[in-house]
Parts: structure tokens; sequence; C-alpha cells
């Protein structure tokens, strides 16, 4: 599977699959955007919310850095920094 870029609010988020070890600490912090599938990988929720601020948290709680948040209002890459 391609690592699928999802805008939420105003961040597009990836997740390196890759680099994903199935901590899932993304998804203790963010559960309404994050989800483990199948191959308990993260993924992003297509249809799922959150606060800008709590998004950037659980991407700054993966310990691969696995999760990739751009700032669509000012493209620039906002995590890992
Ligand atoms: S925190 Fe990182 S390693 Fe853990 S499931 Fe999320 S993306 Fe994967």
């Amino acid at each position: 599977m391609e690592n699928k870029e999802i805008q939420i609010g105003k961040y597009k988020i990836k997740v390196l699959r890759e680099a994903c070890i199935s901590a899932a600490s993304c998804v203790a912090v963010s559960p309404s955007v994050f989800k483990l599938d199948d191959k308990s990988k993260a993924v992003v929720i297509e249809e799922g919310t959150d606060e800008a601020e709590n998004i950037l948290m659980a991407a700054q709680s993966c310990p691969t850095k696995a999760i990739v948040v751009t700032d669509t209002e000012t493209g620039k890459q906002v995590w890992p920094d």
C-alpha cells in the first residue's frame, strides 16, 4: 500500500508505513484520526477530525517519526522538523 496523504483540517498527514512499528501511541493520542489496519500499521482515518494541536502531538508521540505532517496554510512540513 502506498503512503497516502490525507488532509484533516489544516494538516496533511502521511504515515510512512515502512517506518511504522505498530507502537500505536498515535492511536492512543488521537484515536479519531489514527487507527491500525489489518497489518497493524497506522493509517489516517479519512473522515477523522481532531484539533490540529492534538494531531501534531500524536505525530510527535511516534517513536520512529513515521508520521509526516504538513501545514497546508504555510506549505511547510511541521513534523518531523
Ligand atoms: S506511533 Fe508511529 S509506529 Fe506507532 S503505530 Fe503510530 S505511526 Fe506506527
